[in-house]
């Protein structure tokens, strides 16, 4: 093959879900079968990298200022369910269980891996609650020690003043996340929900 098609190939690969077989067969298919559609995905990639980027309140994805979510004023933005990642806001927003807001910190505290509190979006996070908007914050980490250690980070940070902080329990064995989650074990962790401090 050709040096471009390796090059292509190479970074089809390092995408998640895709290995040597799936990201050659797909270079192929863009390269041999559908140059219209390659055209056509180019475009998008590039439309996406320069319009899509994150939400400055919550962290999810945005094309304008704030996310869907948070410019919907039929969510109730006084509770606040604090994520990982944005695929864990996506598998609780299938669920259709959910109608308040979120914050998304992009990671979880990890001291072993180097992951500090300045790595998450969590000051924007301690900002909302410093000004008053939530009244509960609804923890939805994994069930996992990195997930404890920072819902265990977070709630220290809050006054006796602070929100009700609650989390969801899950159900699912240790180290499962929201993300494996069918819609309705989540519904039912969301309702199941505890205080947690
Ligand atoms: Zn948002």
């Amino acid at each position: 093959m050709t040096p471009a098609f390796e090059k292509l190939q190479k970074h089809l690969k390092q995408l998640p879900g895709l290995g040597y077989r799936s990201s050659e067969r797909i270079a192929l298919h863009l390269l041999v079968e559908k140059p219209a559609k390659l055209r056509q995905l180019v475009e998008a990639l590039e439309e996406a990298a320069a319009n899509v980027h994150r939400c400055v309140r919550c962290g999810n994805l945005a094309e304008g200022e704030l996310c869907a979510i948070c410019a919907d004023e039929k969510r109730d933005a006084s509770i606040v369910c604090v994520v990982e990642h944005v695929p864990d806001l996506v598998a609780l927003e299938r669920s259709g269980a959910y109608r308040g807001v979120y914050h998304v910190l992009h990671g979880k505290l990890s001291p072993i891996q180097g992951v500090s509190p300045d790595d998450l979006n969590l000051r924007s996070l301690l900002q909302r609650v410093e000004r008053g908007e939530v009244k509960e914050l609804i923890l939805a980490l994994s069930n996992d020690v990195e997930g404890e250690a920072t819902c265990h980070y977070l709630t220290q940070q809050f006054g006796a003043s602070g929100p009700k902080v609650t989390r969801i329990g899950f159900g699912l064995p240790s180290g499962a996340g929201v993300l494996y989650a069918d819609s309705v074990t989540l519904k039912s962790a969301l309702e199941g929900r505890r205080e947690y401090r």
